[in-house]
């Protein structure tokens, strides 16, 4: 049975989990500022709009078009095709959370600890992962930072 969450955080109004995800979202946007994933993206461009993906060696744009239905009338909207990956997963996937000094430490990595993916490359990557961090059945996925 799920335990009741209490709000403890910001006043009462957060529960720690909510309180996690809002660390983890902060600290994921703040890698958009990080200078070595721009560094990484700078190496992959292989012309205007093209980026060569680390594991198939493709060179593929940036965004692509993608058919999306938007209040029942179908809208074509630009999706990004590409995605600057940790090499090392920010979350181990045996050990899952350790602390927020780690987390910090392997989101904020030097340019050798990124690359960049297709989005193809990276649903399998991370497919994989999981499935490693599975040993014993579906105990790893639930065990990230909550
Ligand atoms: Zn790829």
């Amino acid at each position: 049975m799920p335990k009741k969450q209490r709000l403890t955080r910001a006043g009462n109004r957060w529960t720690e989990a909510g309180f996690n995800g809002f660390l983890v979202n902060t600290l994921r946007r703040a890698t958009y500022r990080w200078p070595p994933k721009t560094d990484v993206l700078q190496a992959a461009n292989v012309a205007r709009g093209l980026y060569r993906c680390a594991m198939c060696g493709k060179d593929v744009p940036v965004t692509v078009p993608v058919e999306k239905k938007v209040k029942g009338k179908k809208k074509i909207v630009r999706k990004r095709n590409i995605v600057v990956d940790h090499i090392i997963p920010v979350v181990d996937v045996d050990k899952g959370f350790v602390s927020w000094d780690d987390f910090i430490k392997r989101m904020f990595v030097e340019p050798d600890g990124l690359q960049v993916l297709c989005v193809d490359c990276h649903k399998k990557k991370t497919f994989e992962e999981e499935l490693k961090g599975r040993v014993d059945g579906r105990r790893k996925r639930k065990q990230k930072v909550r």
